[in-house]
This record gives C-alpha cells, sequence and structure tokens, in this order.
C-alpha cells in the first residue's frame, strides 16, 4: 500500500466549474476525505459553461433511457429542493411545458404523436408525474399569455428554475467550510505522473507545482486535450463545443410561470422560453457546434430569430425590451453519454462530456465520482469521525442588496470572500 507523504495532497480536482465543485464538496464533505485542492485557471470561478447555462434543473428528458446522464440527473433531481433548501438557495419549482409552439390549426396528429413518446419516454425513465394536457383551455389556465394556437402540451411537472451561480458557489462554499482549498489563477499546462511513488506532479501556466496521489479532471471543453496528458495518449473521446445563444427581455412580473419547450431532438432540447428567478424572460439556448473552444460570439441574426421565437411563443413580449444577450459552449464532445474514465493505474479520473444538464445532475455526478474514487483507492486518508458543518447562505434579497451596493459585481460569499458573479442570469437579475 502506498504511503501518503505530508505535502502531497490526496485528491486534486481541476476545473472550478459546477462539475469540479460538486466533486470537491463530495470528497469532502460526504466522503471525509481529509485535504481535498481544486484549482481553476481563471481567476473566477465559473467563468465557462457554468456561467452561461440556461439555470434550468431539468428532468433529462434528452438523455435516452438507461444512459448514465439520465441515471445522474434522476438521481441528482432528487437531492436537488432539500439541498436548496438547506443552504437557503432561491427557486421556483413550476415545471415545463413542452408543445410544438409554431403549430397552426387543423390537424395535429403528428403533434400528438410525438407528445405522446415524450410522455412514454418519461414514464419509462421513471419519471411518472409527466402527463400529456390534450386541450387549449387546460394549457391556458396554466399559462395564459401563451400563443392561442397551442392545442396539446407535456407538463413536466419536475422541472425547476433555479439560481444558476449560487448552486456551483453553495458547493464551493460548503467544501471550504470543512477544509477544502481553492486555488484559483492555477492554468495546469504540464501534468507527470512519477509511478515509482504513486504521485502527480502538475505545473501551472505561471510554474506553481502541486503534488497529488489523485488527480480528478473536470476541465469542460478541454476533456479531451487533459484526459490526453493524464493518460499519456489521446483520449477515445473529441470535444465539439456547443454554442447557446440567448435573449434575455426586460422584467415582466407574472407573464410566465414555466418554461416552454419545444419537442427535444436527439440533437438538442432546442430552445425554450422562460421567465429567470427575477423575472427576466429569456429565449435560448441555440445549438451550433463550433471549434473555438474559448470565445462563443453573438450574432444579430441570431438573437433576432430567438426573439421573434419569445414573441411568437408568448405574444405579449412584442413590445418588450431586450436588455441582455449572451452565450455559452457546452462541453459537449463526440460521445453522447457522460463520460468517467478512472484509471487505478495512474491515479487519475477523467469526467467528461457533461454536455447539457451539468448543473442538474450536479449532486449526482458528485456522488458517481466520489464512489468510483472510493472503489479503488483504497489508501485515501478518510476522516470519518469528523463533524460537517454547513452555514447557509443569507436570503438571496441580500445578496440583490449588496451587489446593488457594492456596484463592482462581486458579493461575499461564506468562506470563499469576495467573488465575482459571472452568470448573466444572476448578473441581470440582481441588477437595477
Ligand atoms: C448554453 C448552455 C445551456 C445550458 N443549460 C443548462 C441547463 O439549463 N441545465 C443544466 O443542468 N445544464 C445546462 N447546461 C450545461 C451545464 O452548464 C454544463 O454541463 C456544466 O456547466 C459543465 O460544467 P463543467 O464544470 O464540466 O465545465 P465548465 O463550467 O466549463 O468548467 C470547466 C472549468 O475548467 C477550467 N479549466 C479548463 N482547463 C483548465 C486547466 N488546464 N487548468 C485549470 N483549470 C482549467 C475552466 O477554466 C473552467 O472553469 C448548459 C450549458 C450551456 C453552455
Amino acid at each position: 500500500m502506498a504511503t501518503i507523504q505530508p505535502n502531497v495532497t490526496q485528491v486534486l480536482v481541476i476545473g472550478g466549474g459546477v462539475v469540479g465543485l460538486t466533486i470537491l464538496r463530495t470528497l469532502t464533505c460526504d466522503v471525509k476525505i481529509k485535504g481535498v485542492v481544486l484549482v481553476e485557471g481563471e481567476e473566477n470561478l465559473c467563468s465557462h459553461a457554468s456561467g452561461h447555462n440556461s439555470g434550468i434543473a431539468c428532468t433529462g428528458v434528452d438523455a435516452p433511457v438507461g444512459s448514465l446522464e439520465r441515471g445522474l440527473v434522476r438521481e441528482s433531481m432528487a437531492n436537488m429542493r432539500p439541498w436548496l433548501d438547506k443552504m437557503n438557495l432561491p427557486y421556483r419549482a413550476v415545471g415545463s411545458l413542452v408543445a410544438d409552439w409554431e403549430e397552426s390549426e387543423g390537424d395535429n396528429t403528428s403533434v400528438m404523436k410525438k407528445l405522446s413518446a415524450v410522455v412514454e419516454e418519461s414514464h419509462i425513465a421513471g419519471d411518472c408525474d409527466v402527463v400529456l394536457i390534450h386541450d387549449r383551455e387546460s394549457i391556458l389556465k396554466l399559462e395564459p399569455h401563451v400563443n392561442k394556437a397551442v392545442s396539446a402540451a407535456v407538463h413536466i411537472k419536475g422541472e425547476t428554475v433555479v439560481d444558476p451561480w449560487l448552486i456551483p458557489m453553495s458547493y464551493a462554499s460548503h467544501a471550504v467550510e470543512n477544509g477544502a482549498i481553492i486555488k484559483r489563477g492555477f492554468q495546469v499546462t504540464e501534468v507527470s505522473f512519477d509511478s515509482s511513488s504513486g504521485v502527480w506532479k502538475v505545473t501551472s501556466k505561471s510554474g506553481e507545482v502541486h503534488f497529488a496521489k489523485i488527480v480528478v479532471s473536470c476541465v469542460g471543453n478541454w476533456g479531451d486535450e487533459m484526459f490526453g496528458k493524464l493518460k499519456g495518449k489521446p483520449a477515445h473521446f473529441v470535444n465539439k463545443p456547443r454554442k447557446g445563444q440567448y435573449t434575455l427581455f426586460e422584467r415582466t412580473e407574472g407573464m410566465l410561470k414555466r418554461p416552454l419547450q419545444p419537442v427535444p431532438t436527439d440533437f438538442t432540447k432546442g430552445v425554450f422560453v422562460f421567465s429567470t428567478l427575477y423575472d427576466n424572460i429569456v429565449c435560448g439556448p441555440t445549438a451550433e457546434v463550433q471549434e473555438n473552444r474559448l470565445v462563443a460570439e453573438l450574432d444579430e441574426a441570431t438573437l433576432g430569430v430567438l426573439k421573434e421565437t419569445g414573441v411568437v411563443r408568448v405574444p405579449g413580449l412584442v413590445d418588450k425590451k431586450i436588455v441582455r444577450s449572451y452565450a455559452g459552449l457546452r462541453p459537449a464532445t463526440s460521445e453522447r453519454d457522460y463520460q468517467f474514465q478512472l484509471d487505478a493505474k495512474r491515479n487519475f479520473l477523467s469526467v467528461a462530456s457533461i454536455r447539457s444538464t451539468g448543473l442538474t445532475a450536479s449532486l449526482g455526478i458528485g456522488r458517481h465520482a466520489a464512489s468510483l474514487l472510493s472503489s479503488v483507492f483504497d489508501f485515501l486518508e478518510v476522516e470519518k469521525e469528523k463533524e460537517i458543518r454547513t452555514t447557509s447562505f443569507k436570503d438571496v434579497g441580500e445578496f440583490i442588496k449588496e451587489f446593488r451596493e457594492r456596484g463592482d459585481g462581486k458579493v461575499e460569499i461564506p468562506f470563499l470572500g469576495e467573488c465575482v458573479v459571472t452568470h448573466p442570469i444572476t448578473q441581470t437579475g440582481w441588477g437595477l
């Protein structure tokens, strides 16, 4: 059995998006591994995909039944509301409506077929409260402001609108409260494994060095590159970033409660129209494959189409102002399902291809990563008797007040100190 040297971290997580942060929290607070460290290349956590998503905790309706993704989404959603309550995080458990929002009067046989398939698939996956609404009146009772052409919809009751920035920050805060360390501005450029001592040497762009027994890679759109470095040969998957653009309408209280989504395809869940927790109605995301892993450009023509989509589904948006646009890059790969690769010889776990459900599935992802690591690495030092502390966040209204009063785009997060709010939904919602 290998021995732990005092200056060698037991587990080093690379990547401070929602995936790295949930794994950091689970290893620290649930498995109780001593001194887990996370390094993030940027100066701020959640600067990439995790800071540019829709902020909907979903049921994974577009993930194939039986896939790891669908399983972890379901597991996570079973635990999400208790977590949000425990940490005092805001949410709206409103469900969503799936329909062909552009459907015209007349024969809707093919639409009904597609909607019935959504219901059937959901039931097979275990989401038995998903129901088909057959008549216009019932839909309009739920959502009086939607396009009156719609004649049928699927009500997915489990979907929940959340604050997409506060959730990953709650994982980071809880982990640090219980002994984890987060280093920002540590862009990993080199890794090397000494097989005789079983220790990784991880070097940053600025030459800082960290030693660790186990490395967990959670680097989003760079998953294939990091896997190649850790394994010493190319990954079996290739990252193919998928851009999602959004437009945000001005605050419009009471116009829309539930996210409106189209029938998902194998490629995408499609463009949603939804109200954030802060009453901005958002239209997006698109699904555009691109090469660039870093920059998500906006284009006016697409934003115009998004605005029109919003108006078609919710006609009252026609005279509402657009106040913001943004885009994010989903860490999609050549593989459809989540990619967890554990290498018990080279002591690493690679977590990749967490494409479009990483926020939703985060509690399941953390648990799954922890159980993979625990099943193989019996040399990990665990503090079984350690008492886990939990400091919940102040009310969101207090955060909003602080954000507005400070005016520097930051708020104070327990155990993390001043943090830049990176997510446009949170920034816009908290702004004046
Ligand atoms: C448009 C869009 C819409 C989405 N909508 C939803 C939704 O409604 N619900 C939902 O559940 N999910 C949604 N998602 C998916 C979700 O956002 C992702 O699954 C999740 O953010 C992936 O997290 P991650 O930690 O893997 O990646 P990231 O958040 O990208 O984090 C990876 C981190 O690794 C860091 N890193 C990379 N290389 C290095 C290095 N060499 N050294 C140090 N650090 C490094 C990066 O700086 C980055 O911070 C959406 C995503 C997008 C883009």
